[in-house]
């Protein structure tokens, strides 16, 4: 694999950089994150110059490029602010499942409208029952004429109060087994009767994105909201995964990167005994490890983003991405308050924000367990009960 940055790719990593420390201020940010606000003027103009559905096709107004690209938009996103980077970057989350399965016609009402700053959408899999293992869900799709009569709850669900539709994973054969084989997408829009979502409370960080409980009381929603085949849902999400681990992980590696940066940044500044803190060993192997975990995280990101454009899905490689990155994310942000001292566990120094919010790469999209689990599986197979 050729790890050298295209020309066009450079210049996609250098707009997105530039746009981002043009944009993300910092006082801004702190004042998102205190409001639990999403960054709404941002987003409108991330999406204006290109960067929210970069890797659509043209005809639905994105830019044509591959996930590779949405990769480096996110890692720079990220950098330069971990809480506006993982709100922007995931304003479109989901809609990939359209995207890849959708007709053309679902295609043009839901993905154009994201790119052009017009609507957020959001993807409902997780149940209060049904986390890591999603392979019943008690939200029920029950066709009645030609609708969907859907009834359940789904909780953690990103965007949820903000959300102008969700892709909801509903159990839609009842005899199915195993039970996977009788679940389906189907796209439920904002203000469709008796869909109601609420933030599920305070959280640890990313705290510019809403996270809501989704409830559906006899919620009808037309036929034609089905995404792709009845019945093939688990296994679409299972693809649309392959994916969005791969723009987790580069939220991953784009923390750590940021994190990183303003550690070696302070440690040049601080003088402690006499002597700028950069000139201790210690923290020089503090940053010599971090330097290389996040050079490992990205080759691992890069190689993963790239094969994914290659039209191959290889769930081990996906898997072996995010929960690479998502380890080094939470240890190099550590480590970047460590070095820090005390002004690291205070807010004004960015730090402790980007250790938050590094924190969930490692249980959306996936646990690091599950993630583990997905790497063995294809390591040592599968053991039969
Ligand atoms: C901020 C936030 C945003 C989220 N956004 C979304 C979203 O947009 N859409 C969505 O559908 N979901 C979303 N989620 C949900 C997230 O994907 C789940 O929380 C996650 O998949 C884990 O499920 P759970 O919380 O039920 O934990 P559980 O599945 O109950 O797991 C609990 C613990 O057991 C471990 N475990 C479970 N099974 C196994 C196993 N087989 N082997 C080893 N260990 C195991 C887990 O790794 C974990 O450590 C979000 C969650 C959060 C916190």
């Amino acid at each position: 694999m050729e790890f050298e940055l295209t020309e066009e790719q450079r210049d996609i990593k250098k707009a997105a950089k530039e746009f981002a420390e043009g944009e993300f201020d910092r006082e801004l940010a702190r004042e998102l994150e205190q409001k639990h606000e999403f960054p709404w003027e941002i987003w409108r103009k991330a999406c204006e110059l290109g960067f929210i559905g970069i890797h659509f096709p043209e005809e639905f107004g994105g830019g044509g490029y591959g996930i590779f690209e949405n990769v480096l938009v996110v890692e720079e996103f990220c950098r330069v602010d971990s809480g506006i980077g993982i709100a922007l970057s995931l304003s479109d989350f989901a809609s990939e499942v359209i995207l890849r399965f959708g007709t053309k016609e679902q295609k043009e009402k839901y993905l154009t409208p994201l790119t052009q700053g017009k609507a957020i959408s959001a993807g409902g899999f997780t149940e209060p029952d049904h986390g890591s293992d999603i392979t019943l869900m008690s939200t029920q799709a029950i066709k009645e004429g030609d609708e969907f009569v859907i009834n359940g709850t789904k909780t953690f669900i990103t965007n949820g109060v903000i959300a102008d539709y969700v892709v909801v994973l509903c159990q839609t054969n009842f005899d199915a087994s195993p039970t996977y084989r009788g679940q389906s997408t189907i796209i439920v829009e904002k203000g469709t009767p008796g869909f109601e979502a609420t933030e599920v409370g305070e959280k640890m960080g990313i705290k510019m994105t809403s996270t809501a409980e989704l409830s559906f009381r006899d919620v009808r929603v037309p036929a034609e909201n089905l995404v792709g085949e009845e019945n093939r849902g688990f296994y679409q999400v299972l693809e649309f995964f392959d994916e969005s681990r791969i723009e987790i992980a580069a939220q991953a590696v784009g923390i750590a990167q940021g994190a990183y940066e303003r550690a070696l940044q302070y440690a040049k500044e601080r003088m402690q005994f006499g002597r700028k803190i950069a000139e201790f060993q210690a923290i020089q192997h503090k940053l010599a490890e971090m330097a290389t975990k996040i050079e490992t995280a990205r080759l691992l990101l890069y190689k993963a983003a790239w094969n994914f454009d290659q039209g191959r899905i290889d769930p081990k490689l996906t898997s072996m991405a995010k929960f690479y990155a998502g380890r080094v994310a939470v240890e190099v942000a550590d480590e970047a308050i460590q070095i820090f001292g005390g002004y690291g566990y205070i807010a004004d120094y960015d730090v402790e924000r980007f250790y938050r919010d590094a924190r969930i790469t490692e249980i959306y999209e996936g646990t690091r367990e599950i993630q583990k689990n997905t790497i063995a599986s294809a390591i040592v197979g599968k053991w039969k009960k």
